[in-house]
Parts: C-alpha cells; sequence; structure tokens
C-alpha cells in the first residue's frame, strides 16, 4: 500500500528497457512496485531487487489479455448503447467555465541522469491520512500497522463490492445472460466469501438481500458499465530540482456511460443515511476525476435500511469538477507529496491530535495514549497486527478466476 520508495539508479536499466517496449502506465508501476520492495526497518528504507524477466514475460501476457478482453469490452460496450432502455430523464450537462483540461500525465521513460530519482507512490487513503495525522500514517501504512478484523460495516462493504463486481462484470462480458442471472452468480459468490468473514452469516445476508434489491431497483437503468475495479497509476510530478517523482495511483469501483456521459463510480453502502455537505471535496473523487480525465463521479449508495423504501436507500449522488478544481486539486497533492518526502527524509512524523476523534476514534489512541518509547513500542507490538501490503494492481485472483469461470460456462 505505502511506497516510499529509493530507487538507485543502477536498478532502474531494466526498467526502463520494458518501459520503453510497452510505454503503458500501468505496467510501468507494476514494475516499478514488484521490483522494489520497500523494507521498514525502524530507521531507515531500503529497497531489494528482484528478477525482472519472468515478470516481464508475465506482464507481457497479461497486457495481451487484457488488451483482447478490453477490445471486446468495447465492441460489446457498443452494443449495449443500441440496445439498452433509457427509463430515467438525461441530467443536464454542467456547464464548465474553466479552460480545456489538462490530460492527465502519462508516465513518461525515464531521461538518461547519472543520479536516481526519489520516487513517491501513493493514494487517496494515505493522502487524506497524511493530512489527518502524519504520526496515523506512520502507523498505518509505512509500518503496516492495524487491527485484526475489521469493523463489522467494513466487511458488509466489502462483501457489497464484491457481489457488485461479478454483477457489473458479467453485464460487460455476458450480456445475452438473463438478468436474473446476473442476481443469482453475484449472490453465490457473495455466499463463498461470506464464510470466510468474521461476520455473522445473518449479516451477510442481510447484505445480500440488499443486493438482490438493489438490482431488482435498478433493473433497465441507462448505465452502460465500461470498467469494474479500473486500477490506474499515473504521473502526477517529475522534477529534476528536487529529484523528485510523484505517482498517484487507485483502483475505481466501476466507469460507465451514464446519462451525465462518462462517470467514474464508487459504491457506498451505510446503515445510516449522514449527510455531508461538503461530500464532493475528497481526495477520492478528486483523485479519480483527474487520473481518468472525467469530470463527474458518482456516489451509488446502496442503504441498508429495512425501514427506508428502494427509492430513499438506492440513491445516486453525482459530483461534478470543473478542470480549474482538478488543477486545483493536483497542486495541492503535489505539496503534500513533498511533505510527505520531508517526514520520510527526517524521520518525523508529528501527531496531529485534531485527528483523533474522526471516525468513531482513531485505532490508534491506545498506543497515543501511552508514553512515547518503550512503552508505546510494547502496546504497538501487543495491540496491532502488521498487515499485509496492498496495491490497486494487485488483483483477487481467486475472485477474477471465478468470476472467469462463470464468464465463460454460463
Ligand atoms: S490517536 Fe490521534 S495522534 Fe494518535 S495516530 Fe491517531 S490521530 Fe494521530
Amino acid at each position: 500500500m505505502a511506497k516510499v520508495v529509493k530507487v538507485r539508479g543502477s536498478k532502474t536499466g531494466p526498467v526502463m528497457r520494458y518501459l520503453k517496449e510497452q510505454m503503458a502506465q500501468e505496467e510501468m508501476r507494476k514494475i516499478l512496485n514488484g521490483e522494489y520492495i520497500p523494507v521498514y526497518t525502524g530507521d531507515a528504507w531500503h529497497g531489494s531487487s528482484g528478477p525482472i524477466r519472468k515478470r516481464e514475460e508475465e506482464e507481457a501476457r497479461i497486457a495481451a489479455e487484457n488488451r483482447a478482453r478490453h477490445a471486446a469490452q468495447e465492441a460489446q460496450f457498443n452494443r449495449n448503447a443500441i440496445t439498452l432502455p433509457d427509463p430515467d430523464p438525461p441530467m443536464e450537462p454542467i456547464p464548465d467555465p474553466s479552460p480545456a483540461p489538462e490530460p492527465a500525465q502519462e508516465a513518461q521513460p525515464e531521461p538518461p541522469r547519472s543520479g536516481g530519482w526519489r520516487n513517491i507512490v501513493f493514494d487517496s487513503q494515505i493522502l487524506s491520512s497524511l493530512q489527518k495525522c502524519p504520526y496515523y500514517l506512520n502507523l498505518a501504512f509505512m509500518r503496516r500497522l492495524g487491527v485484526e478484523h475489521k469493523a463489522q460495516a467494513l466487511e458488509s462493504g466489502d462483501l457489497l463490492h464484491t457481489m457488485m463486481k461479478v454483477f457489473y462484470t458479467l453485464k460487460i462480458q455476458r450480456p445475452d445472460l438473463p438478468y436474473e442471472q446476473y442476481i443469482e452468480h453475484s449472490k453465490q459468490i457473495g455466499r463463498e466469501k461470506a464464510i470466510t468473514l468474521a461476520q455473522e452469516l445473518e449479516t451477510s445476508e442481510e447484505v445480500s438481500y440488499h443486493f438482490e434489491e438493489y438490482c431488482k431497483f435498478r433493473e433497465g437503468e441507462f448505465w452502460i458499465p465500461k470498467a469494474v475495479e479500473k486500477s490506474f497509476t499515473i504521473l502526477l510530478h517529475e522534477s529534476e530540482e528536487d529529484n523528485l517523482r510523484i505517482y498517484y495511483e487507485g483502483i475505481i469501483d466501476l466507469v460507465v456511460d451514464s446519462e451525465a456521459g462518462e462517470a467514474v463510480v464508487d459504491h457506498k453502502s451505510s446503515r445510516r443515511n449522514m449527510p455531508n455537505p461538503n461530500i464532493e471535496l475528497s481526495n477520492q473523487f478528486m483523485g479519480y476525476c483527474y487520473s481518468l480525465g472525467i469530470n463527474t463521479a458518482v456516489i451509488n449508495k446502496v442503504g441498508f435500511q429495512k425501514t427506508l423504501k428502494p427509492a430513499e436507500r438506492f440513491t445516486r449522488v453525482p459530483l461534478s469538477y470543473s478542470n480549474a478544481q482538478l488543477a486545483a486539486w493536483r497542486d495541492n497533492t503535489i505539496w503534500w507529496a513533498k511533505q510527505l518526502a520531508w517526514f520520510v527524509d527526517n524521520n518525523t512524523f508529528p501527531q496531529n491530535f485534531t485527528g483523533c476523534d474522526k471516525y468513531s476514534g482513531c485505532i490508534f489512541g491506545e498506543a497515543c495514549k501511552t508514553d512515547p518509547g518503550a512503552a508505546r513500542e510494547f502496546v504497538l507490538e501487543n495491540h496491532y497486527k502488521e498487515l499485509p501490503a496492498w496495491n490497486p494492481h494487485t488483483r483477487d485472483k481467486e475472485l477474477d478466476e471465478r468470476i472467469a469461470r462463470i464468464v465463460q460456462e454460463a
């Protein structure tokens, strides 16, 4: 997840040879991310290199498969565009008075130089954590400490996302299937996932029920899905002056052609209606839009409240950003990334006590209430667990294979 990697010039040669062949930003990210594995030793960061030839072959194979799949999806998208009904009134396009968008920067091959680049790779969670509390960022993303089991709300959200992934992938790849089969296959995979979760099966059944209700409510909608769980990495900043490259990455639940044009979609489940008047001021949504060069994001809400009618539980919140807003987000993000570089270089991560009470209380409250030094280390080692690394390009292989089988056999 958190990757702050110092790449030495001598190790970048093979990567750059590969980039010249592929010139694809996702592959670049995989190589950069896969070859250098950051290891935190308590006082320094080190990079370790691994064999890349096998990775090159494997990446080339995956890239070829992806190209074929995307071509098939594009063809299918065109067919869907003709046949899908449009029951909803079109949304008014939102005027954008700002100048033409600056296209998201593509990853570029490294210019020849003697020294190495310092690379910072981060995502919206890391950025938001950095802005909330640098000390939290160090614990959660550099030392990768956390609590073992996710809170119930997170597990229910995960389960819903899994079923949504199956549902929209099948809609793209098997448009010939009856609508009920999209729901049935998604629920079946949801049941398989449910037994691996810490939450009660009854809770998972409830999530499955709401998912089915959502699908029924949305049957015949205009949305044409174009990509599911789309991962990206873009180069936000590169400067020889500070020898710094800043990459931003993420994974988007869904990209659709909607009533308002192309939009990035984020599924959000909740048990309560929590109005947020500033919902659009979000690193997650602005980052998605900037990175994909799309000006509209949609929060696809799935409420788990049984007392509300479907129309009240399944709502969509469109967020629209001007190009000027997205450019300002980029500049702001670059400033924070440079701040992160300073924190890392100086091994200094200050506490921000205004972050402690956010989101039902910070999980590191117990540690921060303890004396710094050995006592706090004891709490950190005994109350928290080291969690596995995460990156947006790492797929749930098992789930992907399961979906691929359904696509072939259904
Ligand atoms: S408890 Fe407060 S100071 Fe400690 S990591 Fe969390 S937000 Fe930062």
